[in-house]
């Protein structure tokens, strides 16, 4: 049984269905995707396979997502290159120019589209900048920027020895201080200050005073995924596997619209009672023998019963699921420690991409923290695909959603993708726009990912639940907030966790036939 039809649920499915078990997905949703959602400008509709669509949710991949890559190849998904490091597809070379000679603290893209100039609105005035070089050289002796190099110097020498995986001795001392104490300690200047509350934003859609600086070290030293987070995005849109992988299993494995409210741990006399109805059994004489260790109930009414349960889902999708009461402590208290960020991507679209022509990439960043813009065109740009979409992350999605005039707001950002596109008066001529709050949506709750507040990861007890993908026996939760080696947050994370606990039932059934 598995849970929840996002890349970690499909990745799993998909593994069960290659080695020939049997299993059912029930999401909760009438889509598949969790969070990753096409939409298609043109029509106005979600959950659509098409060059002309944007992501709406998770988008990026890099060339180390290997697993994520795999996946999509398997449903005739190609990657494509937005990443104006012009190199060979998957030729699995890392490259450190220019993406590395940015400053530390630059979160921008490094898209194809930026190959245009680039906008950093500073109190002092406008910079613009088409390279790092150039970006490096305009802010060079400016007080604000040298003391942020000198807290980057700071940054990289402290988590130069910082262990990835293994509690270390910094583990508490990194873990008893938020990302903004940090930032009060080494920064003086309340304009570099908001530059790493930016940073912050864009690295966990979260404000620097929630997230445990030992997560932001982590991320820094490349921890959860090994850079060039932007340099493919996916043909059709990045849903495009996860709908095709559903047609593909068809409807009666995955099952929409089927929100599982209870597991169940079975007594064994329950199981041997309910052995006639299972999910999972390779072989039809195998059937009589193996009997379920868990009940799975949906809102609908359905009753399941499996041997294996593989759940995905948010931190808070699974604290709304009633799991078995002998399920550890640690695990049930980590899911109430992981809270999820606030994200959501303004979109406003256009006929054409005109600013290209321009010369402008349309990346832009301020050092106000108000708000970061791209080029988030689709792959086919001409069908209305032509995108600029600002990112409202942490306080910044708060002010946004939560304001009692939605127009004046989102006036307030076309202002400022004007002032920043030269004026351009095209930039208020936009054919429709559109913004997913994934806070508000009833299955995340939140995004990108669960994030760590201070004092969980360094508490051992909790890091074993993180690191601990089978809960329980034949009980696994997987996804991308749970610990996958590579990739957490990140789809990758979602497909390596998927696909390991599937793994892990397909050796355990092998076992017994
Ligand atoms: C705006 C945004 C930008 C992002 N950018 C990127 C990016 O560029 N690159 C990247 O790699 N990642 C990005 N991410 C993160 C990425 O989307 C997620 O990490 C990943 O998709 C999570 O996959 P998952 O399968 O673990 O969880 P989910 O996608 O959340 O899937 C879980 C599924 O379980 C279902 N479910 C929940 N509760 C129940 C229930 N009770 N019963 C049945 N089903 C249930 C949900 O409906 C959902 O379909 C971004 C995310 C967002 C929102």
């Amino acid at each position: 049984m598995v849970v929840g039809a996002g890349y970690a649920g499909l990745a799993a499915a998909h593994a069960l269905n290659k080695a020939g078990l049997d299993f059912v997905v029930l999401e909760a949703a009438s889509r598949p995707g969790g969070r990753i959602r096409n939409y298609l400008p043109s029509t106005g509709e979600y959950d659509v396979v098409s060059d002309s669509a944007v992501e709406v949710g998770g988008t990026f991949v890099s060339p180390s997502h290997t697993a994520l890559l795999t996946f999509a190849a398997d449903f005739g998904v190609p990657p494509f290159n937005t990443s104006r490091r012009v190199r060979p597809l998957l030729d699995g070379a890392r490259v450190t120019e220019p993406a590395d000679a940015y400053p530390w603290w630059y979160w921008g893209v490094d898209t194809e589209s930026s190959m245009g100039s680039s906008v950093l609105h500073t109190q002092d005035g406008t910079v613009t900048f088409s390279t790092p070089q150039q970006l490096r050289s305009q802010l060079k002796g400016r007080p604000v920027f040298v003391e942020l190099e000198a807290a980057g110097k700071v940054m990289e020498t402290s988590i130069a020895p910082l262990s990835c995986e293994a509690a270390d001795d910094l583990w508490p001392d990194f873990d008893g201080i938020t990302f903004e104490g940090w930032i009060r300690q080494h920064v003086q200047h309340e304009e570099g200050r908001n530059v790493l509350r930016a940073m912050c934003r864009g690295m966990i859609a979260q404000e620097p005073a929630q997230v445990s600086f030992l997560s932001t070290a982590k991320s820094l030293k490349g921890c959860w995924s090994a850079g060039d987070d932007d340099q493919y995005r996916m043909r059709g849109g990045s849903q495009a596997p996860l709908l095709a992988a559903t047609k593909a299993l068809g409807a009666s494995k995955v099952r929409l619209r089927s929100a599982v409210r209870s597991i169940r741990a079975l007594s064994g006399a329950e199981g041997a009672a309910h052995g006639g109805r299972m999910a999972e059994e390779p072989l039809e004489e195998a059937k009589k023998k193996i009997k379920p260790r868990y009940e799975v109930s949906t809102a609908d009414g359905g009753v399941w019963h499996a041997r294996y349960v593989i759940a995905t889902g948010s931190p808070p999708a699974l604290l709304g699921i009633s799991m078995p009461a002998s399920l550890p402590s640690a695990d049930a208290q980590l899911l109430q420690r992981m809270p999820m960020g606030e994200s959501a991507k303004l979109f406003f679209f256009y006929t054409s991409a005109w600013w290209r022509a321009e010369g402008l990439s349309a990346n832009v960043l301020a050092t106000d923290g108000y708000t970061a813009c791209m080029d988030h065109s689709a792959y086919d740009a001409t069908n209305g695909g032509a995108a600029l979409m600002c990112w409202l992350e942490g306080a910044t999605n708060l002010a946004f959603f939560d304001a009692p005039n939605a127009t004046k707001v989102r006036e307030d950002v076309l202002t400022f993708l004007q002032t920043s596109l030269n004026g351009d008066k095209r930039v208020r001529a936009y054919t429709s726009h559109v913004a997913l709050n994934w806070p508000d949506d009833k299955f995340a709750r939140g995004a990108y990912t669960g994030f760590f507040t201070p004092g969980v990861q360094s508490q051992p007890h909790f890091w074993g639940a993180f690191a601990r993908s089978e809960k329980m026996p034949g009980l696994f939760v997987a996804g991308a907030d749970y610990y996958a080696g590579l990739g957490n947050g990140y789809m990758e994370g979602a497909v390596r966790s998927g696909e390991a606990a599937a793994a892990t039932c397909v050796q355990r059934m092998a076992m017994r036939s």
